[in-house]
């Protein structure tokens, strides 16, 4: 049975009620709707209202954690490029981003939320001496209001060169990983689902998450196995499941996946199945 339900909908007309709010959950997979979740790390268009501000300042829409920039730069290609110190910032924090959002409204500039991870950010760059705009992809660098706002790091009380430092080592992907929405933070298996002695107690809901964190796309062939996500196989690489860490975990494919795996053994119809899917999506 497939669920096609509106959250922000829902979330609305508990509002106009006037009924408390209550955290609740929702186990990852089952409601997730995988359209919204690609258009989402693409990035997605917003106005001011779209997007929610957690306890933490920080910004979700319809439940997931998202990075918010603006699109329209005015600034150069070669500043965008190479001029990290210059360059627009993404934002992850309400550092009054939003509040010029609902000043300056829609007029000319392009609010954009994303999920993506990979640190590159399509934006439009102006050619000043021509007036000629083109989309480019820049390495935006968080904004540092940010991190003051959410203290990240201590960042407030670091001096001067340690707070560069930990500004420019700021990791898109690990900070989506580690501060998912609590909206997301979900529960507990049943018996079904109880994991393997030694794991995390809630690996299962790590491996969903992982899954959808990457797309449903296999970490070494890229090959998007989405509507097929049990051929994606999450495993920590220091063979530790306590260890779910972003950077401990990959999600290989059935044809990528090393042999023997230790919790699975993908069949010849799921191995053909990858290769398949591999084929069509030209990958080799
Ligand atoms: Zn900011
Ligand atoms: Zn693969």
């Amino acid at each position: 049975m497939k669920l096609n339900v509106s959250f922000a909908d829902l979330q609305t007309m508990v509002r106009r009620m006037g009924a408390p709010e209550v955290r609740w959950r929702v186990r990852d997979g089952r409601l997730a709707d995988p359209e919204f979740l690609e258009r989402l790390y693409k990035g997605l268009v917003v106005e001011p209202k779209d997007v929610d501000v957690d306890d933490d300042g920080l910004f979700s829409v319809r439940g997931e954690r998202v990075l918010l920039y603006i699109k329209e730069t005015n600034q150069d290609r070669h500043t965008l490029l190479y001029d990290t110190e210059n360059a627009k910032r993404f934002h992850v924090a309400d550092c009054s981003t939003l509040e010029a959002m609902r000043r300056q409204g829609h007029f000319n500039m392009r609010y954009v939320v994303t999920t993506k991870t990979t640190g590159m950010f399509p934006v439009f760059a102006t050619n000043h001496m021509t007036g000629a705009i083109d989309e480019i992809e820049a390495p935006l660098k968080v904004c540092r209001s940010c991190l003051l706002k959410i203290r990240y790091k201590g960042y407030g009380g670091l001096n001067h060169a340690k707070k560069r430092d930990v500004w420019l080592a700021f990791d898109v992907g690990a900070f989506l990983w580690d501060n998912p929405t609590k909206f997301r933070s979900r529960p507990l298996h049943t018996d079904r689902t109880a994991p393997m002695p030694g794991s995390a107690p809630d690996w299962l809901d790590v491996v969903d998450r992982y899954r959808r964190f990457r797309q449903w796309a296999c970490d070494d062939c890229g090959v998007s196995l989405k509507g097929h996500h049990q051929l994606l196989h999450v495993r920590p690489l220091d063979g530790n499941r306590r260890n779910t860490s972003l950077h401990n975990l990959s999600g290989t494919c059935a044809v990528c996946a090393p042999s023997p795996l230790p919790d699975r053994v993908f069949s010849a119809a799921e191995r053909a199945l990858a290769e398949k899917l591999r084929t069509d999506q030209k990958i080799r």
